[in-house]
C-alpha cells in the first residue's frame, strides 16, 4: 500500500512537472508578440523616496543630515536636503514608496572583496559530525550541489550584513557562477557577485585540489585551475574566463589553509602569464601572497591586488605604492583564528609580528576591505572593521575602504561605491553613528540592492514574485 501511494504520488508530481513546463513553454512562446505589439509598453516607473537622519554619501566626505535620496527603478536620481514626499517629473498617479529612515545613519552598500561563498567551517563540522567521508580540502563541499546550495544560503547571509557586492576568490567548481547568475538574472535575491571561479594553482601548490590519481588529467587541472609553465597557466587562466569568470585570483604561495609552506610556489614568468593573459582578456587579477618575494613578483607583473600579504616588507611597500596595487588585508583571516581551533596560533602571531596592515596604511596604500569570510562564518564580515580600527585606521578610512575603495579596485566605480545620482541604488542603514563606533556595523537594519528593498527594520524581505520566465 505504502508503495501504491509513494507511485501514484510520483504520478501526480510528474503530471504537475509536465504542466509546468507547458506553462513555461507557453509563456516564453506569448512573450514574443506580445512585446512586439505594444513596443512603447515599460512597466511604470518605481520610485522610494529614503528619508536618511543623517547621510554618508561619499565615503571620506562630510556626512549630511536631513537628506532624501530619491531612487528610480535600480539607480538614484536626486539626493535632496529635507524629506521629500514627492517625486518631480514623475508621471501623474505615480505615488513614491517612503522609506522612514529618519533616526537612522545611511551608507553606501558595503563590498567585500574576498569571500568564499561555497563553504565556512560550520558546515565542514556538520558535514564531520554526520560522519561524512571528508574531501581533500578541509571544508569543502563533498559536491558542487551543495556547494551552490552553500552559495545561496550564503550568500543571503552576505545580504543581510550590508554587504551588497561580493567578490568571490575560488570554489572548486562552478556552483557560484550558477548562483551569481541566478542573482543577477532577477532570480533570487542576494548581492552582487563578482567571482574568480577556480583560483589558479601551480602542480601541488595552495589550492590544487586536483586528486593525486588525475594529475595528469588536462580538464581535471584546467577545472581546478591547475597549471605549470606559462604556456599552461595561459590556458588555465582562459578556462576560467570561458566559464565566466570576472577576476582572475591566484595562489603564489602557501596559506594558514594548507600544508604548502608561504614561500614563493610560482615562477615569474608563469606569474606574467597569468596576468596578462587575465588584462588581455579585461579581468583584473588578485594575487594570494604571504612572502615579500612572492607579492613583489606578483606587483613587478602588475597585478591588481594582494590578497592578504601578511609578510609584506617595506620594499614591496613602496613598489605597491608606486603602482598603485590594493592591498586586501582579511586580518579576519589570522586574527581571531578562523579554522585552527588551536591556542596561540601561528596566524595570529605571524600578523602582529609583521603588521603589514598597520605599516600598508601608514604609507598610504590603497586597501580594499576583503575578510575571507568563508573561512569564518558568513555574515560577519563586520568585524574586519573592529579590526582595522583596532590597528589604526579611522571608521571613516574602514567604510571608505569597504565602499569607495572596493568599487576602484573592482572597477565599478561609475556604478556603486557613493550614492550620487546615476548611480545604482546600493544602500544600508544603521542604528547609531559608525563613524563613532564602528561596531554598529555589525547589525544591519536596512538593505537596498539595485533599488529592492532586501531587509528593512532587521529583517529580511521574502519576495516570492520571481519572474518564471528570465530573459
Ligand atoms: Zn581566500
Amino acid at each position: 500500500m505504502v508503495n501504491q501511494s509513494t507511485l501514484e504520488n510520483g504520478s501526480i508530481m510528474n503530471s504537475g512537472l509536465m504542466c509546468a513546463l507547458l506553462f513555461v513553454v507557453s509563456a516564453a512562446v506569448l512573450a514574443q508578440p506580445v512585446a512586439g505589439r505594444f513596443p512603447d509598453q515599460k512597466p511604470p516607473d518605481r520610485y522610494v523616496l529614503i528619508h536618511a537622519g543623517i547621510l554618508l554619501a561619499v565615503p571620506g566626505a562630510r556626512p549630511q543630515t536631513g537628506m532624501t535620496v530619491v531612487v528610480r527603478n535600480d539607480r538614484i536620481t536626486a539626493i535632496e536636503s529635507g524629506y521629500l514626499t514627492t517625486v518631480e517629473g514623475a508621471a501623474a498617479g505615480s505615488v513614491p514608496l517612503i522609506v522612514d529612515l529618519s533616526d537612522r545613519f545611511v551608507l553606501p552598500g558595503l563590498m567585500d572583496a574576498h569571500v568564499h561563498l561555497w563553504h565556512e567551517p560550520s558546515f565542514s563540522r556538520h558535514r564531520a559530525e554526520r560522519g561524512d567521508r571528508h574531501p581533500p580540502w578541509p571544508g569543502v563541499p563533498g559536491s558542487g550541489a551543495e556547494g551552490a546550495v552553500n552559495a545561496m544560503i550564503f550568500a543571503r547571509r552576505n545580504l543581510a550584513a550590508g554587504f551588497t557586492t561580493l567578490r568571490d576568490l575560488g570554489a572548486d567548481d562552478e556552483a557560484v557562477f550558477a548562483v551569481r547568475n541566478a542573482i543577477n538574472a532577477g532570480r533570487m535575491i542576494g548581492p552582487r557577485i563578482l567571482l574568480a571561479g577556480s583560483s589558479i594553482a601551480v602542480t601541488g601548490g595552495h589550492g590544487d585540489s586536483t586528486p593525486m590519481a588525475r594529475t595528469g588529467d588536462e580538464i581535471e587541472r584546467l577545472a581546478n585551475g591547475t597549471c605549470d609553465g606559462p604556456m599552461e597557466c595561459r590556458k588555465a587562466v582562459r578556462y576560467q574566463y570561458k566559464l565566466g569568470a570576472d577576476v582572475i585570483k591566484f595562489t603564489s604561495t602557501g596559506g594558514f589553509g594548507s600544508n604548502t609552506g608561504l614561500d614563493p610556489q610560482l615562477f615569474p614568468d608563469e606569474i606574467q602569464a597569468i596576468i596578462s593573459t587575465a588584462h588581455l582578456l579585461g579581468l583584473k587579477t588578485a594575487a594570494h601572497a604571504y612572502s615579500p618575494i612572492a607579492i613583489k613578483d606578483a606587483v613587478r607583473a602588475g597585478v591588481d591586488s594582494i590578497e592578504h600579504g601578511f609578510l609584506l616588507d617595506d620594499e614591496g611597500i613602496a613598489m605597491m605604492k608606486k603602482a598603485g596595487t590594493f592591498l586586501v588585508p582579511t586580518l579576519s583571516a589570522s586574527y581571531p583564528p578562523p579554522i585552527f581551533r588551536i591556542p596561540d596560533p601561528p596566524s595570529v602571531k605571524l600578523r602582529n609580528e609583521y603588521r603589514a596592515f598597520e605599516r600598508a596604511h601608514a604609507a598610504g596604500l590603497n586597501i580594499a576591505f576583503g575578510t575571507d569570510a568563508g573561512t569564518f562564518a558568513h555574515g560577519d564580515n563586520a568585524k574586519e572593521f573592529e579590526l582595522m580600527v583596532g590597528f589604526g585606521m579611522t571608521p571613516m578610512d574602514a567604510i571608505r575602504s569597504a565602499t569607495v575603495m572596493t568599487a576602484e579596485l573592482f572597477g565599478i566605480s561609475a556604478e556603486a561605491g557613493t550614492l550620487e545620482p546615476g548611480k545604482l541604488a546600493d544602500l544600508v542603514a544603521v542604528k547609531g553613528n559608525p563613524l563613532e563606533s564602528v561596531a554598529v556595523l555589525g547589525n544591519i537594519d536596512f538593505v537596498m540592492k539595485s533599488g529592492r528593498i532586501a531587509k528593512q527594520d532587521g529583517r529580511m524581505i521574502e519576495p516570492f514574485n520571481y519572474p518564471a520566465v528570465v530573459e
